[in-house]
């Protein structure tokens, strides 16, 4: 007799949400920022330092018996999207005022929720006695509300723009505890951790222009003070807590080691084992003893966080007391309100001369203003050439408090092709000594260069003595070198530990009076460090020869663009093969004279190199192939039509050129244009529709012929491409788990020559594989696309699928998922998915996964393409030279269930009593179903025949039934068999 009536099962719900944010970066922080600079202390040289300092802390308060306040004086840098106060990232001044309240209380344990703590903690629960207050000044010693708002230069933020997002706002970080508050996605927040004043640690100083702390806009401030827009789960200003924690040298309390053996070196803490989320009930239990979950340095939910113990707060006023800037904090002039003196004019900056100049007439001038309480109406201003005074000037003013003035000096000559010193320096203010000396000098040291004619060469053999170098840090600058026996210049950015740093060579002014065409042509080499960071490179024009006010940008390429050899670990230094050479038109300065910069910006990577510099006044034609606009890597119409940019590197204009495309090998077909294009211009041709066999095509585009003449660079003439033509379609539900013979509806193609998508063995049986971890080919992508879906009868739909992914520290790796509604173009980005936000899994190996949980399964949401009648999904994986990325187990439905059937059997029938009766099937290919329920007494109740079952579930109507036992007949296209359930409603 059978007995199973019921299939009970648990919905393993492992499905992560979209775009997960982790809650905090600090930990990866310090590990990129150990990266970079690896002559900072390691986390045991820090621990050893801070085991004797916290000693002499406890000792020092048992002694006085009393702590003294601190007071810490705070800038909160707002990094919006340009939203009006209020609004969005914008953050409004309550909303702010609010953190800083919870702040605080928790700091000063004055919380409200402090009740909260279980009475078993109680005893070790710690205050600091210290107060967070906005600054009162800023680094000018003007008065500040200690709030900035800067539109960001980018949208969204994450862990890895760590240097740029802080260089848009940044004050000085031994007189200001920076916080920044943005639309950070990756993290909820993070911060960077102290270091030690241990000697011969100095290098760790070149982190004062990241220090602080950065916290996600929807989790800065608490609902308990205003009705803001914050995320449930943290809506109650614990994040900037915990990071704030970390700031003062915490650690998280489980040690960041899934194991007992993790330590945050402070005694009154329980060991755990991990981290907690949510919050769940006390008292949970882990490594034998009772979590204190409660902590801020946990990572519980907001609302169940409410104590700091008093071995952690010791840890964080050990660090106020002898951390780097931390310890200057307490003392810092911000604190005090700026006291304003009765006359007192400052010169806020020196208009003219830059330091760089033209040679001839020169007009030099300052801004002054009024830093007093009483109106300037008389001043003495004196102007110091290479130490001399060349003038004297007494000027009538009706400046008012706060109001400023450009004054000009008499017009000086330039001619000394040798740097020269300007000092200029307010002497008398209304009728007497200044009442203020601090802000009355500003010096600057200008170079100038002779004109000099074209054509012009440079090899670099030495430094020219016509050319000058801005190095505005005084630190590591441009240099000669001999790379591998050739001269070049070089800047060693792979030592270089002030990021984003820039550094300029300066080349003479060039006299192009009589020169209609010109251009320059240099040599470049470049390796990015890994993945994850990158340097950049400019050539800069001014025609007033000043480089510090928007002069034109004629080159500019960074990171992967930059590069013109694989990245390495180790340094770089270019073999002959590994140089680029540039064009760059100058013949929009002709009949002008133009000074010409080349820039590198540092992210402490590795080398750059520039060599053989020419300026030419001959004609070059240089005719090169940008990008295809058109078409994608596949089609279904069989005859796409090609569209090209191309673009004029050359310094003349083209007036007529040739395209060639040649399809499968075949012959060339040429097509001849008449366009006008301008140098630096991009013109997009369209060729003729191509006839393409099924499968995989391949195709190459060249451009010809310029003027009828020869192209001086034939290297970016001639590209290839690959194209699938592919018309098979499928409707949903579908399944594709990528064994044998089943995959051929869908295409993997990428560049020829490029890396794409392959299959590989995994726990899983095949699954598909994208080789990061071998790839040094930063940029890359493999396109995995789907057979044309037809969602013309459906209303909502959904996609899930496996990945399995590990970061590794050399880059990352990202996972798009987008969609087509025409066969062809990829228009609209429906998942996007990258490092850290793809797998919580680290290994420094090659990667493969071999058991499920090393898998997360993700759901998309397909229904804003219900009704389209032929969409494709394409799974495109960028390569970072990272770890492997694999994939599986593609499923589509026709709902948008957050937890879809994972069964194991072909079918489950569930529901009894008072809850409906339903069917849910598993296939792997699609089956027709007839379903027949019957009573007792052996009459149909109810019947049900379907098509096309895969993976959806049915209900099973029971019209006017009462409760009992009934019979369910399923019979499919491979099983038949009939159950009980005692049903009832
Ligand atoms: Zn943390």
């Amino acid at each position: 007799m059978r007995i199973v009536v019921f299939t009970f099962f648990f919905i393993c719900t492992h499905v992560s949400v979209l775009q997960a944010q982790d809650r905090c970066g600090t930990v990866e922080n310090e590990k990129k920022l150990l990266q970079n600079h690896p002559a900072k202390e390691t986390p045991e040289q820090f621990e050893k330092w801070m085991s004797t300092q916290v000693a002499k802390t406890i000792k020092n308060q048992n002694n006085q018996r009393t702590q003294s306040a601190y007071t810490i004086p705070v800038v909160v840098h707002v990094i919006h999207n340009g939203e009006s106060i209020g609004t969005g990232v914008n953050i409004s001044e309550a909303q702010i005022l609010s953190q800083l309240k919870v702040l605080n209380n928790d700091f000063n344990r004055q919380n409200a929720d402090q009740t909260n703590t279980p009475t078993l903690f109680q005893p070790v629960a710690g205050s600091m006695d210290i107060e967070f207050v906005l600054a009162k000044q800023d680094p000018d010693g003007l008065p500040t509300t200690g709030i900035v708002r800067v539109k960001g230069s980018k949208t969204s933020w994450v862990l890895n723009d760590n240097y740029t997002l802080k260089s848009q706002s940044y004050w000085p970080a031994e007189q200001y505890l920076n916080i920044w508050v943005t639309n950070l996605t990756d993290y909820l927040g993070f911060a960077q951790s102290p270091v030690s004043p241990l000697a011969g640690l100095e290098e760790a100083s070149n982190d004062r222009l990241t220090d602080g702390v950065v916290v996600n806009y929807r989790v800065f401030g608490s609902i308990d003070d205003g009705a803001f827009s914050l995320k449930t789960q943290y809506n109650k200003g614990r994040t900037l807590t915990h990071e704030m924690g970390h700031f003062f040298g915490l650690r998280h309390i489980w040690g960041d080691v899934s194991s007992c053996s993790g330590t945050d070196y402070v005694a009154d803490t329980p060991v755990q084992s991990s981290s907690t989320s949510g919050c769940p009930v006390h008292p949970q239990t882990s490594c034998s003893t009772t979590k204190m979950f409660q902590n801020y340095l946990d990572y519980t939910d907001d609302a169940c966080m409410n104590l700091f113990t008093q071995g952690q707060a010791d840890r964080m006023i050990t660090i106020l007391l002898s951390s780097p800037r931390r310890k200057e904090l307490p003392n810092s002039p911000a604190l005090q309100t700026p006291v304003s003196v009765a006359d007192d004019l400052g010169i806020k900056k020196i208009i003219s001369p830059g330091t760089t100049a033209c040679s001839g007439l020169l007009t030099p001038s300052v801004l002054v203003r009024n830093y007093g309480n009483n109106t300037i109406t008389n001043a003495q201003l004196q102007l110091k050439r290479n130490n001399s005074v060349i003038e004297t000037k007494n000027i009538i003013l009706s400046l008012a408090p706060d109001a400023e003035q450009q004054i000009d000096f008499n017009f000086i000559s330039l001619t000394s092709a040798s740097a020269t010193t300007f000092d200029f320096t307010i002497t008398f203010a209304n009728s007497h000594a200044d009442n203020n000396a601090v802000n009355n000098l500003k010096s600057i040291s200008t170079s100038t260069s002779t004109p000099t004619g074209l054509p012009l060469t440079e090899s670099f053999a030495s430094f020219p003595s016509s050319w000058s170098k801005d190095n505005p840090d005084g630190l590591t600058t441009w240099q000669t070198t001999l790379a591998n026996g050739t001269s070049a210049m070089y800047i060693n950015l792979y030592d270089y530990a002030e990021m984003g740093a820039t550094d300029k060579i300066i080349t003479p002014q060039l006299d192009l009076s009589n020169t209609p065409t010109a251009a320059l042509l240099f040599d470049r080499a470049y390796a990015q460090y890994d993945g994850t960071t990158g340097e950049g490179l400019k050539v800069l024009a001014s025609t007033g020869c000043r480089f510090d006010n928007s002069p034109d940008v004629l080159f500019n390429k960074t990171d992967a663009a930059l590069a013109t050899a694989t990245s390495r670990l180790s340094r770089f230094v270019p073999a002959s093969t590994e140089w680029k050479t540039e064009v760059i038109s100058l013949s929009q300065y002709a009949g002008r004279q133009v000074q010409l910069a080349f820039e590198s910006m540092n992210a402490n990577g590795n080398n750059l190199f520039i060599k053989n510099v020419r300026f030419v006044t001959s004609s070059i034609l240089d005719l090169a192939i940008v990008q295809l606009e058109s078409p994608s890597f596949i089609t279904c119409l069989g005859s796409p039509t090609p569209a090209v940019r191309i673009r004029n590197n050359g310094n003349i204009a083209i007036t007529s050129f040739s395209v060639s495309l040649s399809v499968n090998g075949g012959s060339n077909t040429i097509y001849h244009f008449g366009n006008q294009i301008l140098p630096n211009e991009e013109l997009v041709v369209n060729l003729s529709p191509m006839i393409l066999n099924g499968g995989t095509n391949q195709y190459t585009i060249s451009v010809l012929e310029p003027n009828g003449s020869t192209d001086i660079d034939p290297s970016n003439d001639s590209r290839s491409y690959q194209i699938a033509f592919n018309t098979a379609n499928e409707v949903i539900p579908l399944r594709e788990k990528f064994e044998t013979a089943s995959k051929n509806d869908w295409v993997i193609i990428g560049a020829p020559q490029q890396t794409t998508w392959s299959t590989a063995t995994t726990n899983y049986n095949t699954s598909l594989v994208y080789n990061g971890f071998t790839n040094t080919k930063i940029g890359e992508e493999g396109w995995l696309i789907s057979p044309i879906l037809n969602l013309t009868d459906i209303t909502k739909a959904s996609a899930y699928f496996d990945i399995s992914y590990a970061k590794r520290s050399t880059g990352n790796e990202t996972l798009r998922v987008l969609a087509s509604t025409d066969c062809e173009h990829f228009t609209t980005e429906l998942f996007s998915a990258s490092g850290v936000a793809l797998s919580n899994i680290a290994q420094e190996t090659s990667w493969l996964p071999s058991v499920s949980s090393a898998w997360t399964r993700q759901q998309i949401i397909l229904s804003s393409l219900a009704g389209q009648p032929n969409v494709r999904l394409a799974f495109v994986a960028t390569n970072g030279n990272g770890n492997n990325l694999y994939l599986d187990n593609i499923e589509f439905f026709a709902n948008e269930d957050s937890q879809p059937s994972l069964l194991e059997v072909p079918y489950s029938v569930y529901g009894g009593l008072a809850s409906p009766l339903k069917i849910t099937f598993n296939f792997d290919t699609r089956q027709s179903a007839f379903i027949q329920v019957f009573n007792v007494m052996g009459q149909l109740i109810s019947e049900l025949n379907l098509t096309n079952v895969l993976n959806q579930t049915f209900p099973i109507e029971m019209p006017n039934q009462g409760t009992g036992i009934y019979l369910i007949r399923v019979q499919t296209d491979t099983h038949v068999s009939t159950k009980k359930v005692y049903w009832g409603n």
